[in-house]
């Protein structure tokens, strides 16, 4: 391939056995269908490293394999078996994804229907979350200091939330969908029946028979929903798609697929090059903001301890694959695309020197040296990859956690597979991709130095 004049992208389903893709994405399967939000992903992957013998880390270790929690919501994982000289091999990814958060006040009874406020958190295009079936997830910290867990809507005999919709009948004005959909009406129905033997003058009847259910259940009072958080996630199931059933629909493979394939090439790796470092992050989708975030270097303290004064130095000759999804070129919407340059699904793991928007605004982009060097290998190892861009140079943009490891001067470079209708509650992400993200990534911890 590296002899032909003109480079080509490869059609990963023409050349990989369909078993070998197809046992990766059964797995995977489970994982993004059992694991919707942050702190229940963190669980997932630290019970997953205990089975491969990773240990929570103390001052005393320096070396083995062991991982670090954040405040439940941001966790690493260290493989440290190599020479502390020579730097490390990182790969980061987030685990938080686009949804709708309960207000800190959320109840409001209007018309006979307890509803609850929320804003949402992230890029989200709003119509897409009216009239599908949503789950509500997370914690409560209570009045005498129990943290309650609370989840609702992904049993099957589990009740669902839904945000009603207007019927097409009365919504015949001529108004941009955009400006119809409103982030204050984001409000799911928590019910509908007042409480028995009411008076007919009492005011909050059907909130005062939720709040007894939530008592009940959960021994929450409303003022414990000041302490909470409580998320609203999408409660559609992972399904294939098309009858090749190439694709896998589910909500967050943004960013769970690289968290997921990170994790994945890091317990399989059977050698490798440097120390290895696996971290995967929560507030990505806002920012980065915050003591869970990329920007909180939770895992710096821990390598400062390892390694002592020389860290800083240590880090500039370190390398940091920032996995992240990009968008893929969807057929039906090709005009925000450059074609040139725009990721296609099933043809591998995405190189993306730079993300931002129109001149390169907020991008670390990663320098001709490295993403040559990674290219080299991923060739040299037979990973199918391709080259690509976010969208068209001034028709929009987004950055990733790639820049807050740049800043430490690492090598920096984003690299993960391309989606469709990338932070919708359905999101598409090819099964040949997936396969390919982890091949890339397994690669990447083995054998770059
Ligand atoms: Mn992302
Ligand atoms: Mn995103």
């Amino acid at each position: 391939m590296k002899d032909s004049l003109e480079f080509k992208r490869r059609n990963t389903w023409l050349e990989r056995e369909r078993g070998d893709i197809e046992r990766v994405s059964e797995e995977y399967m489970r994982f993004i269908d059992g694991n919707r939000t942050v702190r229940r992903t963190v669980e997932y992957f630290i019970e997953e490293a205990k089975n491969f013998g990773f240990t929570e880390w103390n001052e005393n270790k320096k070396s083995g394999k062991f991982y670090v929690v954040n405040k439940g919501k941001s966790v690493g994982f260290f493989v440290m078996d190599g020479d502390l000289n020579e730097g490390f091999n990182i790969i980061v990814a987030h685990i938080d994804s686009p949804r709708i958060d309960l207000k800190p006040m959320p109840l409001i009874e209007d018309e006979g229907f307890l509803i609850a406020k929320t804003r949402y958190y992230g890029g989200i295009k709003k119509y897409q979350w009216f009239s599908i079936p949503l789950a509500l997830e997370g914690v409560v910290y209570t009045s005498d200091g129990r943290i309650v867990e609370l989840s609702v809507g992904f049993k099957e005999e589990d009740p669902v939330l839904v945000i009603p919709d207007l019927l097409p009948h009365l919504d015949k004005e001529d108004m941009k969908l955009s400006e119809k959909f409103k982030g204050e009406s984001l409000n799911p129905i928590l019910g509908t029946i007042p409480a028995e033997k009411s008076d007919e003058k009492a005011k909050n009847k059907v909130k005062m028979r939720i709040l007894k259910i939530l008592k009940e259940k959960y021994g929450i009072v409303e003022e414990d929903l000041i302490s909470a958080e409580l998320e609203l996630v999408p409660a559609l199931e992972v399904r294939e798609v098309g009858f090749d059933s190439s694709l896998i629909a589910a909500y967050g493979h943004d960013d769970r697929v690289c968290a997921y394939s990170a994790f994945k090439a890091l317990i399989e790796s059977k050698e490798r090059s440097r120390n290895s470092i696996v971290l995967l992050l929560d507030r990505e989708e806002i920012g980065s903001e915050g003591n869970t975030g990329a920007r909180s270097r939770f895992w710096y303290r821990i390598l400062r301890r390892i390694v002592g004064d020389n860290l800083d130095e240590l880090l500039e000759k370190s390398a940091v694959i920032s996995g992240d999804v990009s968008a893929g070129l969807n057929p039906l919407f090709k005009d925000v695309h450059e074609l040139n340059n725009a990721p296609r699904l099933g043809h591998g793991v995405i190189i993306l020197r730079y993300t931002g928007r129109n001149g390169k605004f907020g991008a670390s982009e990663a320098r001709a040296e490295f993403v040559g060097k990674l290219r080299i290998l991923l060739n040299e190892n037979g990973v199918i990859w391709q080259a690509g861009e976010l969208g068209k140079v001034d028709v929009g943009g987004g950055g990733t956690v790639a820049k807050f490891f740049a800043e430490l001067g690492m090598d920096v470079v984003d690299m993960g597979p391309p989606v469709l209708s990338m932070h919708s509650p359905y999101e598409l992400l090819s099964k040949a991709d997936l396969h390919e993200t982890i091949q890339a990534y397994r690669v990447f911890l083995e054998k770059f130095s």
